[in-house]
């Protein structure tokens, strides 16, 4: 008797060939067939008459075979059947190449099911090489039909055969995951019903149910896998932090920090003091001063006696964090040093004494940082900036310098709080929502291309006026090659140099520069010592020049909504007004709706649901390359609320059984699916 576990060569028709090419797409045992979900569907549920056929539409038809199918070779190794079929509307000419066997098999007189795509005129209709079926039998014709993701030497017929297969000798033994409880409240249909109803939909209806099931399972026993990394974390124990009066801290500020602020220092404090290690997201838009809450917490681990680290994704961005942070830290009476690539030798050796014997309390860097040779005496806290800069493994190989620190994520990529949830995995979330009074939102504006000799106006009076200018060109990917953006920067930059700007000083920067001579360009225009920076997106990223009042984006229809907010950000960063113009040549109504947002609002939160809702959840940063376990039916933009229902039935699951020793089916595959996906979830 076969199960969820025997291989597939034990279904009829599954050879060693077969099955290897079934390997290539995951799949070895029966359960694995099943669990290998449609991409999408065909509806071949409606059947036309021969005479309403209309050439170019694929569809099926009911028709009888009225003469006895002719079989030629046409060429070597190249069989045709012609037969003729008809019903009360017309007369359907059909052809198939190479299945000479339908020359016996397809009866005179028999009505079948035809799928295909109509050809010929009006009055002269044919179908080549149709899908044929006997009627009633109907797998592939007169209804809901699957469509899989396909590898080589295998077709959507064999897939769905082999599936069809699989489901009737084994769909019953589907485990039933969840309690019978949480599919009561949340009204989800059966395991087993929902297997089948993914593969052959009976209707809309059931597979929409069928969907809906599958999808509450997955994010389910995800939101159980998350829950179970974070009582692990909580298991480690590490000394409370004392309270500290903070006082000389806020009075240092040259301001006084908003709510937020306050608030997200709150909670990171709380967590430091409760004696398990933070790991705590601190998401805030642009500008937002997520940098405060960091000084503020590397603060609190000073007067702890601890060390901190602050790391940044690039040199530049530590300099600025340094030069922001040592004069307010210094009279404090802490000790920083700035630790990067570009440090000398002889500087990187006293840092590093200084560092293994406690002398300093901050180090701000790049992944220098972390390189072997870096030692701490007592690192307490890691702060990093920017963190979808930094894989997993880097942030991991910097927590084993110290037992345990605390960690504090700073991003700025503003993503709505569930995708939150699955992306930075067992992470708290504080949010800055609220931004320093006084700032004034980045005047935006979406324009075509016939606009550019305005905009080169608009920026040498700028310019004229003392300001500097970003302009933004997209990246050029041309199918394989994320080819020459390189080469398109380095030339728009020089035709505007030439021709258009030639009393002005036109700098560029690309992502294939070294990184070195990418930070000097980026540092000599920080220091006001060119005019206009001409790049891709390299300068996405926190780098603060707030003498920057115009950003120019080419191609802005390329960008998603957050990322251009995100660009945006780059500017209005000093007290100078500040504007940002989106070109684009797209006529596409959508498109220039989508830019039309942005120069209507300036909450980072509110375009990233609706990038969210207009173009899914694979445009954030970060969400494809994190591979999410097991998500294969759940759809995170559409989903939100079934994944709000998921997380609430597993927390109230856990709370009645923390060790899911009542559901082992359940805990076994969890365990499963995230030890799989260990490496991208640790
Ligand atoms: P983020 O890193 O969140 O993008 P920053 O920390 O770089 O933002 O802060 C942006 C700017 O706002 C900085 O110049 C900072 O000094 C200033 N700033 C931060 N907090 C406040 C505040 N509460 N009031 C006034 N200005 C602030
Ligand atoms: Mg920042």
């Amino acid at each position: 008797m076969e199960t969820l576990t025997s291989p597939v060569t034990a279904l009829r028709g599954v050879g060693p060939q077969k099955a290897r090419a079934l390997e290539k797409l995951g799949i070895r045992t029966l359960g694995d067939l099943l669990r290998f979900y449609p991409r999408t569907y065909d509806d071949r549920r409606e059947t036309k008459k021969i005479g309403e056929l209309i050439p170019g539409e694929s569809v099926c038809v009911s028709a009888m075979i009225a003469s006895a199918p002719t079989l030629a070779h046409i060429r070597k190794g190249m069989d045709l059947v012609k037969v003729r079929a008809v019903d009360e509307t017309g007369v359907l000419d059909l052809t198939f190449f190479n299945q000479s066997w339908l020359k016996t098999s397809l009866q005179v007189g028999q009505t079948y099911l035809f799928y295909g795509k109509a050809e010929g005129t009006l009055l002269r209709k044919s179908m080549a090489s149709p899908i044929v079926e006997q009627e009633g039998l109907g797998e592939r014709t007169g209804r809901i039909v699957p469509v899989y993701p396909l590898t080589a030497g295998l077709s959507q017929l064999f897939l769905s055969r082999i599936i069809r297969l699989a489901l009737d000798v084994c769909g019953d033994a589907v485990p039933e995951l969840l309690p019978a409880d949480i599919r009561r409240e949340n009204a989800l249909c059966s395991a087993a019903y929902a297997v089948e109803n993914i593969h052959f939909p009976e209707g809309d209806e059931a597979l929409a149910l069928a969907r809906r099931r599958l999808a509450f399972e997955e994010l389910f026993l995800f939101a159980l896998g998350l829950a179970g990394l974070r009582s692990r974390r909580s298991a480690d124990r590490v000394a409370p932090f004392r309270d500290v009066d903070m006082a000389p801290f806020y009075g240092a500020l040259p301001f006084s920090l908003t709510g937020a602020q306050r608030r997200c220092i709150e909670e990171a404090l709380s967590d430091m003091r409760a004696g398990i290690p933070m790991n705590r997201l601190c998401q805030g838009d642009v500008g937002s001063g997520k940098t405060m809450v960091a000084a503020a917490c590397v603060y609190f681990a000073a007067k702890n006696g601890r060390q901190a680290a602050l790391m940044a994704p690039t040199e530049i961005l530590a300099r600025q964090h340094y030069e922001t942070l040592a004069p307010l830290l210094e009279p404090l009476g802490l000790r920083c040093a700035l630790l990067t690539g570009s440090t000398g030798a002889k500087a990187k050796r006293e840092t590093g004494a200084a560092l293994a014997e406690g002398s300093i309390d901050l180090a701000i860097g790049t992944h220098a940082l972390i390189t072997g040779s870096v030692s701490f005496r007592d690192l307490g806290l890691v702060v990093t900036d920017e963190q979808h800069r930094f894989g997993v493994a880097q942030r991991a190989a910097l927590a084993e310098k110290g037992l345990h620190p605390h960690t504090l994520v700073m991003s700025a990529t503003p993503i709505p709080r569930t995708l939150a949830l699955i992306l930075y995995g067992d992470l708290d979330v504080s949010l800055i929502d609220e931004l320093p009074p006084g700032r004034q939102p980045v005047e935006t504006f979406a324009v075509p291309g016939s606009y550019r000799p305005r905009i080169y106006a608009f920026l040498r009076k700028h310019i004229a006026q003392g300001r500097q200018a970003y302009i933004v060109c997209p990246m050029v990917e041309s199918g394989e090659e994320v080819s020459d953006d390189a080469k398109a920067v380095k030339e728009y930059a020089r035709q505007l140099q030439e021709e258009i700007f030639p009393n002005l000083r036109v700098a560029f920067a690309h992502g294939k520069m070294k990184p070195k001579e990418k930070e000097a360009v980026m540092a000599a225009f920080a220091a006001g010592e060119t005019d206009i920076l001409v790049s891709t997106t390299v300068i996405e990223v926190g780098v603060d020049v707030p003498n920057a009042a115009v950003m120019v984006v080419e191609n802005a229809e390329r960008f998603g909504l957050s990322q251009l907010h995100q660009l945006r950000g780059r500017v209005g960063r000093g007290r100078h007004r500040s504007y940002c113009i989106l070109i684009s040549d797209n006529r596409n109504e959508e498109a220039r709706q989508r830019l039309k947002i942005l120069t209507k609002t300036n909450d980072g939160f509110r375009l990233a649901e609706e990038d969210l809702r207009l173009r899914g959840p694979g445009d954030f940063f970060g969400v494809r390359q994190h591979g999410l376990p097991g998500l294969r039916v759940a759809d995170l933009g559409c989903d939100a609320q079934l994944l709000q229902s998921a997380q609430k039935s597993a927390e109230r699951l856990l709370s009645q059984d923390p060790e899911l020793s009542r559901s082992l089916a359940l805990r076994a595959r969890v365990a499963e699916l995230f030890a799989r996906n260990a490496e991208t979830l640790n």
